[in-house]
Parts: structure tokens; C-alpha cells; sequence
């Protein structure tokens, strides 16, 4: 098997990916906390989880892959102060407080992002664990932690006290004092450090039963639960977005790590943030865009993924319009020269090999894009070993490169085939509103679509 490196968050370096079991690779990733859609920022955690998880495939790994979904106890900040996500979502959508509406709110935005991820061609996980199927598995952990005085009781909650952990903070070497509350929140008076955080917490009205009481679990428990259950502990990668780093995988790591005397995980990755005007891209600040907002503009989901493909993980990216709409512009080149390539070839060696070199070096996808383009223009080869060589890529870029039955009519513009594109998708899917929408939005910009038995034929008014 080859040398696969990969950058490790607790080390601070690149490091040989040297798996527990030989020939096999466990990934756990943070998943959506389902109380609203998810937007292109979040996105690119998953698809970012996917290249990980295709780059172990491309070079013969077995791949055990959990996206754990959020449907309880995540609460609107960091702190453990502030209302819990899905409890917001209910008031927003005036759904009676109940765990039944909260779960099936939970439901509804669960199947939204596992649309979201099909659209985007991300693999299936082979697991999606919800946190309220798992509070039975939280409450174990934090019986465990109790058994062992690393958690307390106050009024409010059962805490973790941070202070017993000496390695607190050791991911992202993130200094003590940065956890400190009063800055933006109230000093809860009961906590012993001001670090320490929630295990479970009370709520006399909703929620469920426990050894301390009736509430929730909090947020970072279910992970180190669901994730042991999954995967085992320690296991080998965890992900999720930089912004975990300081309070909810230090928060984990200290849970698991007391409990259970080994490590949570041996690599930790993560991705770098999608920008917005060079800001945060968040509801609040109006920049909240979605697979859906971009269709709308008309660049297709494997636009967007094409765009982060030519980003490293570890990049911070700010989004425009603009730039998006480029990326697709030359994935709809690329998708175009493949299929006007003949079947029948071979992969290219020397192509090959650097293509693995590439991905294989923390997933430089970057030069693995470039090097598909260097090859289209390298006249030494045949068209038909240039197809084979670029549909083994595809198996780590996931493009769809091989899937493009006819290059697009030259008379009809590239945002017009890609909504005729959606169109088939959501009827393929028996999505005959999402199918009529964009049926009305190609006779808007003056097109006609009509379904032939030789496929789709699209014309100009
Ligand atoms: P959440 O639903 O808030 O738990 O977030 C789901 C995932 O998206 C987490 O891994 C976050 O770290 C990640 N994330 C949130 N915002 C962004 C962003 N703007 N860019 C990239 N990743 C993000
Ligand atoms: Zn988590």
C-alpha cells in the first residue's frame, strides 16, 4: 500500500497515516446539527470528508465512515449558556415544544442534508447516528466520567471540571485562559473552572430522563458516545471544521480520554472556512447560501464541488458568484473533452503516479485538478488513454467525468445545461415540483425542454 500523508491537528505536522487494524481506516465526522439547512460552508466539510474518505479507497483501504447527526442539546454558542439549536427551531417554525416535534424537525432537516450530500456526490457514510437514538449511550459515558469524579453537579446541569484533565486544551494547543467565560456570557458561579462544561443539562419540562435528573445531554457527550459505539476508541480520524478545535473536540477529547484511558482518536483533520465578503458565513450575517440558493444562480452542486476541488482543505476560501460560476465554466470544459474522448484506452503510468503522489500528500487536490488539464493538453497521449487515465481521477474527484452521455449543444449556454441537468436529476428522483421549477426557470430565459425517447432536447425559443 502506498504512503499516505496526512496533516494531523494534534501534532501540528504532516504525519505517515499509520492505520490501527492493516488495511483498514475509521472516520468519524461532526456532523449537521439538523434545526435548518444546511449552507455551502458546512457543505464543504463533507465534501472535504469525502475526498478523505475516496483517497483511502482509491488506494485499497476498507473504509468505516460515521456522519453523527445533531438533533439535541447543541447549543447557540460554544458556552454552555443560551438556548439549544432545536429548541430555537421549533419557536421559529411555532412547532409546540415537544421532543416529538423536535425530532421531527430533526427529520426533515436530516433528509435535506442527505440530499444535499447526493447532490454533491458525496458517498453514503456507512452509518448516520442521531444523538436522540443514542442518549442511553451518552448518559453511560457520563456515568463513567461520575464514577471517576471528573463530573459535578450543579444546579443547572452535571459539568465536566476541565481541571482534573491536565492535557486540557492539547488539540490546537489551545491556551486555558481562551476558555474563559464573561466576555460574551454570564459567570456561571457554579462551575468550578471556567472551562468546564456541560454533560447534561437540566430542564424540569422537556427532555429525558437521567440518574441527575430530567434534560439533555450536552452537545460534545454525544459525539465521544456515538463514535466509541461506532468505531471503538480510540479510532483512527476524526474531522470537522476548524472551529471545533478549541471548545467541542477538546471537549470530547477530555470526556473520552477520562473515561476510558485511551485516546479519542490518533488523527484529527480539519477544514479550513468558506468566507463571505471575507467574513463569516452565517444566517445572521446574511450570507447564508445553500445548494438550493446556488441552483438558483444556476450553477449546479458538482460546480461547487469542482470549485473546492481546486482549493486545499486547508485553505480558507471566500465565496463570490463570480468565482464559482468560473469553476463550473471549466468543469462543463472538462466534463465536455472526456466524453468527446473515445472508451477503450488505458491509464497512463507516469500520470497515474503522480496523481497519487498528489492526493496521497495531504490531499493536494489542487495539483491533482492541474494535472488533469496538464494531461487534456498533452498531445503525446491517445484521447482514449487520456479518458481512462482522467475516469480513474474521477474516482477521488467524484465529478461524474464519465457520466456525460453528449457534450452540450453549442448553441445553448452553460447555465441552461445545467438547470436541464437539475431538471433530470430531480425527476430521475421523482422530484416533480423541484422538476416544474426548473422546467418554468429554463422557459424564463427563453428555452424550451423536451423529453424525446433519445433524452432531453433543448431548444431556443
Ligand atoms: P454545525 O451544523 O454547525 O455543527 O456545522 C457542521 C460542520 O460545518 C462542522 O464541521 C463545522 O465546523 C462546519 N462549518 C461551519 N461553518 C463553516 C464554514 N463557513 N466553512 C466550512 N465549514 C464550516
Ligand atoms: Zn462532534
Amino acid at each position: 500500500m502506498a504512503d499516505i500523508q496526512i496533516y494531523n491537528t494534534l501534532s501540528r505536522k504532516k504525519e505517515l497515516f499509520k492505520p490501527l487494524k492493516a488495511g483498514e481506516v475509521s472516520m468519524y465526522h461532526c456532523g449537521p446539527t439538523v434545526y435548518d439547512y444546511a449552507h455551502i460552508g458546512n457543505l464543504r466539510s463533507y465534501v472535504f470528508a469525502d475526498i478523505l474518505r475516496r483517497t483511502f479507497e482509491y488506494n485499497f483501504y476498507k473504509v468505516n465512515q460515521v456522519i453523527n447527526i445533531t438533533d439535541v442539546g447543541h447549543l447557540v454558542s460554544d458556552s454552555d449558556e443560551g438556548e439549544d439549536k432545536m429548541t430555537k427551531a421549533l419557536k421559529r417554525e411555532n412547532k409546540t415544544l415537544s421532543l416529538e416535534s423536535m425530532r421531527d424537525i430533526g427529520t426533515f432537516y436530516f433528509g435535506k442534508f442527505v440530499d444535499d450530500l447526493k447532490q454533491l456526490n458525496i458517498k453514503q457514510p456507512n452509518i448516520f447516528p442521531r444523538a436522540t437514538d443514542h442518549v442511553a449511550d451518552s448518559i453511560e459515558v457520563i456515568q463513567v466520567l461520575e464514577k471517576k469524579a471528573y463530573a459535578y453537579v450543579t444546579s443547572d446541569g452535571v459539568y465536566f471540571d476541565t481541571s482534573k484533565f491536565p492535557a486540557y486544551g492539547k488539540l490546537g494547543n489551545i491556551p486555558i485562559e481562551n476558555q474563559k467565560e464573561g466576555t460574551r456570557v454570564s459567570i456561571n458561579k457554579e462551575k468550578r473552572n471556567p472551562s468546564d462544561f456541560a454533560l447534561w443539562k437540566f430542564d424540569a419540562k422537556l427532555g429525558w430522563q437521567s440518574p441527575w435528573g430530567n434534560g439533555f445531554p450536552g452537545w460534545h457527550i454525544e459525539c465521544s458516545a456515538m463514535s466509541r459505539k461506532y468505531l471503538g476508541q480510540p479510532f483512527d480520524i476524526h474531522t470537522g471544521g476548524i472551529d471545533h478545535i478549541p471548545v467541542h473536540h477538546n471537549n470530547e477529547i477530555a470526556q473520552s480520554e477520562c473515561a476510558y484511558g485511551t485516546l479519542l482518536a490518533n488523527y484529527w483533520m480539519h477544514n479550513a472556512f468558506i468566507t463571505m465578503n471575507n467574513g463569516k458565513m452565517a444566517k445572521s450575517a446574511g450570507g447564508f447560501i445553500t445548494l438550493e440558493a446556488l441552483t438558483e444562480e444556476s450553477i449546479s452542486p458538482l460546480g461547487y464541488r469542482y470549485w473546492l476541488l481546486t482549493a486545499h482543505y486547508r485553505s480558507p476560501v471566500n465565496f463570490s458568484f463570480e468565482a464559482v460560476r468560473g469553476a463550473q465554466n471549466a468543469l462543463i470544459r472538462l466534463m465536455t473533452t472526456v466524453s468527446s474522448y473515445p472508451e477503450g484506452g488505458s491509464p497512463i503510468q507516469a500520470y497515474i503516479e503522480r496523481f497519487g503522489a498528489y492526493i496521497n500528500d495531504d490531499l493536494d487536490m489542487p495539483q491533482a485538478v492541474a494535472l488533469a488539464w496538464e494531461l487534456i493538453k498533452d498531445s503525446s497521449s491517445s484521447d482514449a488513454d487520456k479518458r481512462a487515465t482522467l475516469v480513474q481521477f474521477d474516482r477521488v474527484f467524484g465529478l461524474k467525468l464519465d457520466s456525460v452521455p453528449r457534450p452540450p449543444a453549442e448553441h445553448i449556454p452553460a447555465e441552461i445545461q445545467v438547470l436541464a441537468e437539475a431538471r433530470e436529476e430531480a425527476r430521475k428522483e421523482k422530484d416533480w415540483e423541484k422538476a416544474d421549477a426548473l422546467r418554468m426557470e429554463i422557459e424564463s430565459r427563453g428555452f424550451t425542454i423536451n423529453d424525446t425517447p433519445d433524452g432531453i432536447v433543448v431548444k431556443e425559443i
